[in-house]
């Protein structure tokens, strides 16, 4: 990895006996202060054609680290603290851009138009009938062959606000994976001193189209090894009924008396094995409690081994809890590890699964004149 920091100059002055690290940067960074949040902008690879993929490492002012590449607006680590204020990686990914062009499960990646399935990729918005790639059995998955997860964004640092940001772009062209419309997506990544990374994203179309956005990180909050035994806790008390290919059936069911029951905190592992053969652990859509467009918690995770607690707020209606199960070892990730199954999870904050099919969930269709707007805070903390 070809790095070119954007720091251009640093001097360090000396003043009340402190020794304070000034850094005159292309980057955000301001005032004088011993910690200073910062970004740091660099060449993270080449695509075939030349294109640059740049990575962006944001940084709080407690050392707390979050790094995006251009490449789907991926988060590409996330390196935040233990109980004995240790930073460790917490999200699986590559070290370099080949892993990323290579064949993978969504990564850190921005998914979009539409996250999660669409039944035999079929739709139909204001009387026409539109048609998807099928890449998911029966149906479409995750945006089609080439979702947004594997666009090139363009990417601004966020200037004038008190926290480490990065501003990723990327217009979606009229008819592209069969969606129609031009949309205009940005995502804002914002490391804040207070251990949360924030996403954020607004959308606007000139035309009608089916729209669902996520983050696709898989976390692991030791870092290494399985999360069989991190502690999970879902503000859900329903999930969506799904038929075998993971449609679902329209009904909601409570998740009482069920291994989908994480109303109290739950060992990940305590009741995998009692789920349908079908699914190989944990991939259901929850309901989540609260109001679609409001913030509220959906999830608290912990690791008692490292002590690491994440716990993530959406304004979202659903989350989709799935627990690595398709990783089998083929896949070397950083540090040459070779992810098994159920190496990490993954809790996207989303629409329900195939709502553009369903008129009675929360619509996920997107207007001309209106602004499409998702939030979700992942906020870390360990004791
Ligand atoms: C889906 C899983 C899928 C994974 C990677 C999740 O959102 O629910 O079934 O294997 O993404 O594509």
């Amino acid at each position: 990895m070809k790095t070119q920091k954007s720091v251009i100059h640093v001097a360090i002055v000396a003043a009340l006996g402190m020794v304070m690290i000034f850094s005159s940067t292309r980057a955000y960074g301001q005032g004088l202060s011993s910690k200073e949040a910062s970004v740091e902008r660099s060449t993270f690879g080449k695509l075939g054609d030349g294109t640059e993929i740049e990575l962006f490492t944001l940084k709080n002012t407690r050392g707390a680290t979050a790094k995006i590449i251009t490449y789907g607006a991926t988060l590409q680590g996330l390196w935040v603290p233990d109980k004995a204020g240790k930073l460790g990686d917490v999200v699986l990914g590559f070290e370099d851009l080949q892993g990323y062009l290579g064949t993978h499960p969504y990564f850190g990646a921005t998914v979009g138009r539409f996250a999660n399935r669409i039944a035999k990729g079929k739709f139909t918005l204001d009387g026409k009938e539109y048609t998807l790639a099928l890449n998911n059995g029966p149906n479409s998955i995750h945006g089609g062959r080439e979702g947004f997860s594997r666009k090139v964004w363009k990417a601004e640092i966020v200037k004038g606000i008190s926290a480490a940001a990065v501003q990723f772009t990327y217009v979606s062209p009229d008819g592209e994976e069969g969606f129609p419309g031009t949309l205009k997506t940005t995502v804002v990544y914002t490391l804040t001193d207070d251990d949360e990374l924030k996403i954020d994203y607004t959308a606007t179309t000139d035309k009608a189209t089916p729209l669902n956005l996520t983050n696709h990180s898989y976390f692991n909050l030791a870092g290494s090894g399985d999360i069989l035994s991190h502690v999970l806790q879902l503000n859900a008390d329903k999930y969506t009924l799904v038929d075998s290919t993971l449609i679902p059936t329209g009904e909601f069911a409570p998740v009482k008396g069920t291994p989908l029951d994480f109303t109290q905190p739950t060992p990940v592992g305590a009741r995998i094995t009692q789920l349908a053969s079908t699914t190989h652990g944990y991939d259901h859509n929850f309901v989540l409690n609260g109001e679609n467009g409001k913030l509220k918690w959906a999830a608290r995770l912990f690791d008692p081994a490292s002590g690491r607690h994440l716990e993530i707020w959406t304004t979202e209606p659903g989350g989709q809890f799935y627990t690595g199960n398709f990783l089998d070892g083929t896949i070397k990730g950083k540090g040459g590890a070779a992810y098994q199954k159920h190496a990490a999870l993954c809790l996207e904050t989303q629409h329900y699964p195939d709502s553009v099919n369903h008129p009675d969930f929360p619509t996920t269709i997107l207007r001309p004149g209106a602004v499409f707007h998702q939030e979700t805070i992942y906020k870390f903390s360990a004791k």
